[in-house]
């Protein structure tokens, strides 16, 4: 990792990492793992395996750290790299997956199509659905005719069907010309699985499948496709990368003009969580426009836990960071929290306190238009 920005030891990184607002442990913080990891580079002394694996799963990718670090340091990038690298770390981490399969559920879900391994097929346990909240009486005609797919990601492909339906439909209440598309994964389950070169084939597949069929609009309806989807233009040309970051739109977006209305089942206060790899305030701005003043967007500033490895390595530790979530929600005085990606549904779903649920925003919405 010779070549690549050297941490400084500022200390930025430590208000933003989920891990060290959690615990507190200065150990599992960004600028930790940069000093690890550059003694690692320089070959210090003799890194017992268990600890390279530890550190190669101590890490949520919640990329936090690199929004605010001065160097440019990519601890997550260099985490991932770690996992890669090590000769074990693919065997550790399904070693770890059949231990703990009760924990591991939301990860196992989000598994890309046969990556799973037997006896880990969570196809089935779906969250609770909602509502509607919220009924679209005029969809936008901003998209008619336009041809589009749905990119609808590994767990709404594989786990929640439902909001691949949900999503379809909202389509063909757009008017769009749908064209159909099996496009598989993103890559941003299987890069932090540190499966680095199956992330790249993913993202390969992905761009050949969108240049095949004539580079149409993307529609996507999670936060973590979209960046997923964002590291597949890094490897296009420049004309090409242009046109397909402006072709992946959210879902949330492209309904924007619509007219909604709220029903009667429609809960008094409703918090938005913020996912970590959220770069579109689309999502935010759409449930503001459908909810009015019963949502609200608290600044909490935190992860749901779900990332990475760390709920195979510790599960409770990813559960601390999970309950810090929504300890922050529930203390703006919601017990109902909405959100726009498809893994932070599932962590924060299965960690929610008694009194407390968590939604897709595809959840809320009526199946159709009235
Ligand atoms: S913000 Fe960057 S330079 Fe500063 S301590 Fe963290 S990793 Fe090091
Ligand atoms: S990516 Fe997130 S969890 Fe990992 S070191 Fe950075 S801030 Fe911490």
């Amino acid at each position: 990792m010779s070549g690549k920005p050297s941490c400084i030891r500022c200390g930025r990184c430590l208000s933003v990492c989920p891990l060290f607002r959690a615990t507190g442990r200065e150990e599992l913080a960004p600028r930790s793992k940069s000093m690890l990891l550059e003694a690692l580079d320089r070959g210090y002394g003799e890194t017992p395996q268990l600890s390279a694996e530890k550190l190669a799963a101590m890490c949520l990718g919640c990329r936090r750290c690199l929004d605010v670090c001065p160097q440019g340091v990519n601890a997550p990038q260099a985490v991932a790299e770690l996992r890669a690298v090590h000769p074990d770390f693919k065997t550790w981490l399904w070693k770890n997956a059949l231990r703990r399969p009760q924990a591991l559920f939301p990860l196992v879900g989000l598994a890309p199509r046969g990556m799973a391994p037997k006896g880990l097929d969570f196809s089935g346990l779906e969250p609770p659905s909602e509502g509607p909240w919220v009924e679209i009486v005029a969809a936008s005609t901003c998209f008619q005719g336009r041809k589009a797919v749905l990119f609808p990601g590994c767990a709404a492909t594989s786990l929640v069907r439902r909001w691949r339906t949900k999503a379809e439909n909202l389509l063909a209440a757009l008017g769009v010309d749908l064209l159909p598309a099996d496009f598989g994964c993103c890559g941003s389950p299987q890069e932090s699985g540190g499966l680095l070169h199956e992330a790249k084939a993913s993202r390969a597949r992905f761009a050949a499948l969108w240049r095949k069929l004539g580079r149409p609009l993307v529609a996507t309806i999670c936060a973590t496709c979209r960046n997923g989807l964002r590291q597949t233009a890094e490897e296009l040309d420049a004309e090409e990368a242009q046109a397909l970051r402006e072709a992946v739109t959210p879902l949330s977006a492209m309904l924007m003009q619509s007219q909604t209305r709220l029903t009667d089942a429609a809960p008094e206060r409703v918090a938005f969580h913020k996912p970590c790899h959220e770069t579109s305030p689309a999502d935010e701005l759409w449930l503001s426009k459908s909810l009015g003043d019963r949502f609200f967007a608290p600044d909490v500033g935190e992860c749901c836990g779900f990332g990475g490895a760390l709920r195979l390595a510790e599960p409770d530790l990813a559960a601390q960071v999970g309950r810090r979530c929504w300890d922050s929600l529930t203390a703006t005085g919601a017990q109902t929290a909405v959100t726009g990606c498809t893994a932070c549904v599932l962590a924060l779903s299965v960690q929610a306190p008694p009194t407390a649920r968590a939604f897709h925003w595809l959840d809320i919405f009526a199946q159709s238009l009235r």
